[in-house]
């Protein structure tokens, strides 16, 4: 028996702008007093009239092709008729005909996932479910009610729970890098709803097809991924036992319980016509020209594939040290502005020329060693020292505590040999937590490194004099050098360059 997951995800994103998608309201809903935020647009009260968020519309069309999506010319809203208390007026504007944006793909663990498309909508309000002097009440907070949300629907082309999760990091970091949402899914303004069955082919040649099950109010990136591993455990288990197929059941709705972390059936999912979708009559079609389209597809940054790219053949970083930094816009940011500076400040080569240009103009300077190696110091000390300290006091880089001169120094002071790249590691910690430069910091510790032959010389003569037995050990057996530079190290208070410090040691032991 041969069982192939066929996964397909639908994400939600709220978007971060100033207004809802069809009135004038606040969209901010966090953390703000229950229904302030409401007018008779998204209370659905009879005769007021949406009009649409431009931005939010085209925040949309960006995310869409960044995805890789082609933009609709023309496209329009829709009603989604269905009843909910957190949707007052019965219908939800949403579009299905004509979405913004269709046919994307994002290449994931090197395996293509299509996007079927990305589309506009409204989101709902929230209930609130309590017990209050052992009564059940639901209190319902229309703020969040009308605010701008993005869906993007994938085709079946996930194979594996971590390939859904890796999905949706991808997503995630694209959106943050376009600035149009948090998409922070503990917090609700990114929602993921995975809908799952098995293809499973029997050893008598057959091939059938578990129920699809579509899953429910999973709240965080790991829930994601347990989910998905227990619904396709779940399928598995229920064919061997009863031959459930697709045929017989087309599609049930599961909530996730994230304590027991296990899916329950919720209900038998209603099919697309349930929804009786119409066009939304009160909103005009609406139009983009190709000029439009082009002038949001110029307003699009340099997304973390292309990043990674030239981090690796311009700067010179490995594949892990370039997704590492770019996993993060802000930290990828600041540390290329160091990069930036440098370039220019050593007009190395004619780099200044193609500062901020595309990665096309960028490959035709990736001859210079200078960069490359500033480039990965550089990164060496955002990953290995700045990047430990901050996980460790949960902070995020302040880009004022950074001043890319420091960087230059501490660099020239590396490549001079008289700074170790331990103690780089060490001071650049400090001088970010006190703003000293980070050389000065190294002097006023003595962790400079004397490199000066003569002095290390004494240093050595006289460890040769105090351990007669480690010269004779040596003399039998070359390799115990290691504790005669040891003694000299502590002789030099650490100062010592190691390197010049063996040399001197194996002249003098001749
Ligand atoms: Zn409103």
């Amino acid at each position: 028996m041969k069982v192939t997951p066929i996964i397909g995800l639908e994400v939600h994103v709220e978007l971060r702008t100033q207004s809802k998608m069809f009135c004038s309201c606040s969209a901010t809903h966090f953390h703000v007093e229950a229904n302030t935020n409401t007018c008779p647009v998204c209370l659905g009260l009879p005769g007021a009239l949406p009009v649409p968020n431009s931005t939010a519309c085209e925040w949309c069309i960006k995310l869409g092709i960044a995805l890789g999506c082609t933009p609709n010319l023309t496209s329009f809203f829709e009603r989604k008729n269905y009843f909910y208390p957190d949707l007052a007026k019965g219908y939800q504007l949403t579009q299905f005909e004509k979405p913004f944006v269709v046919n994307g793909k994002l290449v994931i663990d090197g395996q293509e996932i299509r996007i079927n498309r990305a589309h506009m909508e409204e989101d709902t309000g929230k209930s609130i479910h309590l017990t209050t002097s052992g009564q059940d009440l639901t209190l319902i907070d229309y703020n969040r009610c009308g605010v701008p949300l993005v869906e993007i629907v994938s085709e079946p082309d996930i194979t594996s729970a971590q390939m859904a999760k890796n999905y949706l990091l991808k997503i995630q970091q694209i959106i943050r890098y376009l600035g149009i949402s948090d998409a922070d899914i503990e917090k609700g303004s990114m929602r993921c709803e995975p809908t799952i069955n098995l293809k499973i082919e029997t050893d008598d040649g057959q091939t059938v097809y578990t129920p699809l099950a579509e899953i429910k109010n999973v709240a965080s990136l790991t829930g994601v991924q347990i989910a998905i591993d227990f619904e396709l455990n779940r399928q598995l288990e229920e064919f061997k036992q009863t031959g459930e197929t697709k045929s017989k059941t087309n599609k049930t709705t599961r909530g996730w319980d994230a304590d027991k972390n296990q899916t329950f059936l919720q209900r038998e999912k209603e099919g697309s016509s349930d929804y009786r979708y119409f066009p939304e009559p009160d909103i005009p079609y609406i139009n983009f020209t190709q000029a439009e389209i082009d002038a949001i597809k110029a307003s699009i940054p340099e997304l973390p594939d292309q990043k990674i790219e030239k981090y690796k053949t311009v700067y010179g970083l490995s594949d892990y040290d370039a997704q590492t930094i770019t996993a993060d816009f802000s930290f990828a940011n600041i540390y290329e502005s160091i990069i930036i500076d440098y370039i220019y400040k050593n007009k190395v080569n004619d780099l200044t020329k193609i500062v901020g240009k595309s990665l096309k103009d960028l490959v035709g300077f990736t001859d210079s060693a200078k960069v490359k190696d500033f480039a990965k110091f550089t990164a060496n000390l955002f990953l290995g020292a700045i990047k430990t300290h901050l996980n460790e006091t949960g902070e995020d880089l302040d880009q004022s505590k950074i001043n890319s001169q420091f960087f230059f120094d501490l660099f020239t002071a590396v490549s001079n040999s008289e700074i170790s790249a331990t103690v780089a590691k060490q001071v650049i910690i400090e001088s970010y937590q006190t703003g000293e430069h980070p050389v000065e910091i190294a002097k006023s510790k003595g962790l400079i490194q004397v490199s000066d032959s003569g002095e290390i010389e004494k240093i050595a003569t006289e460890v040769i004099t105090n351990n007669p037995k480690a010269v004779e050990d040596y003399k039998k057996n070359p390799m115990s050098i290691g504790f005669l530079i040891g003694q000299l190290m502590k002789a030099s208070r650490g100062s010592a360059n190691p390197v010049i410090a063996k040399n001197i040691l194996e002249k003098l032991l001749k």
